[in-house]
């Protein structure tokens, strides 16, 4: 199952993706994004993915599970 990985240190608090993908992304009182969730399923993956490259500095990646 791909694996979702924030940049903290990158993230301005835009919350583009938080738009796009409310289930996956929020934003917490310091303005920096929160991960609900880690594991994304198949299904999930073209909108979430969507969502990551909606962010202005790319602070999100989703990466293929390590064997
Ligand atoms: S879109 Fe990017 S900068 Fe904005 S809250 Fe999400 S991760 Fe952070």
């Amino acid at each position: 199952m791909p694996v979702l990985k924030a940049d903290l240190g990158a993230c301005q608090g835009y919350a583009n993706c938080v738009m796009a993908a409310s289930d996956v992304y929020d934003i917490d009182d310091d303005g920096v994004v929160v991960l609900l969730r880690e594991h994304i399923s198949d299904a999930d993956l073209p909108r979430v993915q969507e969502a990551a490259r909606s962010c202005p500095v790319s602070a999100l990646t989703v990466e293929a599970e390590p064997e």
